[in-house]
C-alpha cells in the first residue's frame, strides 16, 4: 500500500536537513506524526520564522534590526571577531570576548553551493568600509580546507581596507582566550 503523498513529502523535507539520511528522516516523520512533538515543532518553526532575523551588522540571529551586542555601547568597537556560526559566537562570549562579531553562518564550499554571497561577505566588506579606524579583525576559523579557504578569501578581500588582520585557528583562539 502506498503511503499518503503528504507523508512522503514530510520525509523528503526532513531528509534535506544536514546529517539526516533517508532512514532517520522516516523515523523522525513517524515520531512527529505519532506524538505531540510535531505540533510543538510547527509552533516553534512558525514563531522563529516570524520573529528571528539577522542583525544587519553582524548577521547574528536577532529579533531586531540591530542585535543586543551591536547595539551595546560598552562593547569594544575597534576589535571584530569573524566566526563560522552562532555556536562559536556563544563560546566566544563565554570566554570573555568584548569586541564585536561577524557571523558567516558557514564556510566557503562551492561544491555545496556556499559562495561569498551566502556568507554575507559583501556585507562584511561594506561594513568594514564604513567603520571607524583603527580596526582589528580576527578571522578565527577552523583549520580545515574550507576554513583555510574562507580565511584566505576574506584576508585578500580586506587586504587593502586599511585594517589589521589576524588569522588564527578557531580552537587555538578559544584556548588562548580561556588562558588569558
Ligand atoms: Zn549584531
Amino acid at each position: 500500500m502506498l503511503l499518503p503523498a503528504a507523508y512522503q513529502q514530510l520525509v523528503q523535507a526532513l531528509d534535506q536537513l544536514p546529517a539526516v539520511g533517508p532512514r532517520a528522516a522516516a523515523r523522525l516523520a513517524q515520531h512527529l506524526l505519532n506524538s505531540d512533538a510535531g505540533a510543538a515543532l510547527l509552533q516553534a518553526l512558525q514563531r522563529a520564522g516570524a520573529e528571528v532575523t539577522q542583525c544587519r551588522h553582524c548577521r547574528c540571529y536577532s529579533n531586531a534590526d540591530l542585535c543586543g551586542l551591536c547595539g551595546n555601547e560598552q562593547r569594544d568597537r575597534t576589535r571584530w571577531l569573524v566566526v563560522a556560526g552562532v555556536d562559536e559566537l556563544q563560546q566566544a562570549e563565554q570566554v570573555g570576548w568584548r569586541g564585536l562579531y561577524f557571523v558567516l553562518h558557514g564556510l566557503l564550499a562551492p561544491m555545496s553551493g556556499r559562495g561569498p554571497n551566502q556568507l554575507g561577505l559583501d556585507q562584511l566588506q561594506q561594513r568594514v568600509a564604513t567603520a571607524a579606524r583603527p580596526l582589528q579583525i580576527t578571522l578565527a576559523l577552523e583549520s580545515t580546507a574550507e576554513g583555510c579557504a574562507t580565511a584566505a578569501f576574506i584576508a585578500s578581500m580586506l587586504a587593502a581596507a586599511g585594517v589589521e588582520l589576524v588569522l588564527q585557528d578557531w580552537t587555538e583562539w578559544l584556548t588562548l582566550q580561556e588562558q588569558a
